[in-house]
């Protein structure tokens, strides 16, 4: 018989999930909200369920949820869409970037990205048969190496991946380094796909700035949201994808096969959400910086150096100063089963590397949950 395997492996986030849940202990790895569902959005989604329709809904989104993405993209940025031509619907942003990832890649195509990377990216560019072109940044300040950026674009280069706000660093691109991915795109003729699933989480008085908003790049971007980040519903798995026409056609094709849809009524409740007033979007990141200030404040206190995070659910912290023997993976492991708390070791985001002493911790728990992870780790070491 022919062997059956796989070549993909496990995700971190569910063996990590697993393990903290085998251990009783606060999971500060998978990056899922806790305690911010705002309730008005939930109730919406249970009226539509009850209400209907409950049948597959068109291909592309439904029409008030394509509208509604396109008065947001609108309101925030500036950026119009036609909702009909330029927007599409997905099953969370982990659909969308299939879509652009299957969509637009030939085989032998190069794809440059950057380290740390989100995990479903690599998988999916190499079933592609896209060839991946990596480049670094690293703690503690996640600094572009423009040269070696330039150095990795070539004629064969189809697209870039761009997220920002970064996970798992938290690093928010400012407009100099996305000026100079801008003019990378225009030399080489390449696309973006641009993961901003997080454009709401950026704190300390800065703004998302989409590289779809700087000169050239509207007909160059494909510009990816989630629901799950914007409304701490990660369950929902409601995402989107908004691109020019000629770009998004190709991805309708992929996405078709894939999922074809998403459920309306989440899609109706998440339509009525993305029109609330500028109140929930501030509320929601004061809300995620007080939280990444008392994680910051109490993972010092414990010992560890933190480095800074401009955006995104994530801290990053260097474990060295706590005197423990071994990488970052045996590090998450032990403190999973011996302290009761969950990271993620960073290290998983790179192709190897020596970047091997740092832990993921998400901090968008509740206070509670903060506060009873500092104190097992406190207590720990
Ligand atoms: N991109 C990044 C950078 C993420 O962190 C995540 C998950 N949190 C996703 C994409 C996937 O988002 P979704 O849950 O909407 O599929
Ligand atoms: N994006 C989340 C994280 O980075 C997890 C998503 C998942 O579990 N697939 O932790």
């Amino acid at each position: 018989a022919n062997a059956i395997f796989s070549s993909l492996g496990t995700t971190i986030f569910e063996t990590m999930s697993r393990l903290a849940q085998a251990h009783g202990a606060v999971n500060l790895g998978q990056g899922f909200p806790e305690g911010l569902e705002p309730a008005d959005v939930v109730a919406r989604a249970a009226e539509a369920l009850v209400a209907g329709p409950n049948q597959y809904p068109s291909m592309m989104g439904t029409p008030d949820l394509r509208q509604a993405i396109a008065r947001h993209e609108r309101r925030f940025y500036g950026t119009e869409l036609d909702p009909m031509a330029e927007v599409m619907v997905t099953s969370g942003a982990t659909e969308a970037l299939a879509d652009c990832l299957f969509g637009l890649i030939e085989p032998g195509d190069e794809v440059v990205l950057i380290e740390p990377l989100y995990d479903s990216y690599l998988p999916i560019i190499r079933r592609a048969g896209g060839i991946p072109k990596l480049v670094r940044v690293e703690p503690p300040h996640w600094d572009l190496p423009r040269e070696t950026l330039a150095a990795a674009f070539s004629p064969r280069t189809k697209l870039m991946i761009l997220n920002t706000p970064m996970n798992p660093s938290g690093k928010v691109w400012s407009r100099d380094e996305m000026a100079f991915v801008a003019g990378l795109l225009e030399r080489f003729d390449a696309y973006c796909v641009c993961d901003e699933v997080y454009e709401h989480l950026v704190y300390d008085g800065r703004r998302h700035l989409p590289l779809m908003t700087l000169p050239g790049m509207r007909e160059r971007c494909l510009k990816i949201g989630s629901a799950g980040k914007i409304f701490s519903l990660t369950g929902w798995k409601v995402g989107w994808v908004v691109a020019a026409p000629d770009l998004l056609a190709p991805l309708a094709k992929v996405h078709q096969y894939l999922t074809f849809a998403t459920p309306p009524n989440l899609q109706s409740a998440v339509a009525w959400g993305l029109d609330k007033e500028d109140s929930y979007y501030d509320g929601l990141a004061a809300m995620l910086a007080e939280r990444r200030d008392r994680l910051a404040e109490g993972l010092r206190g414990v010992g560890f150096e933190v480095m800074a995070a401009g955006g995104s659910y994530f801290l990053t912290a260097d474990f060295r100063p706590l005197g423990f023997a071994g990488d970052d993976d045996d590090f998450c492991r032990h403190i999973t089963e011996k302290a009761g708390v969950a990271a993620i070791p960073i290290s998983t985001f790179y192709q190897g590397g020596d970047v091997d002493h740092f832990a993921r911790f998400c901090f968008a728990k509740t206070e509670s949950a903060i506060d009873e992870a500092v104190m097992r780790l406190r207590r720990y070491f």
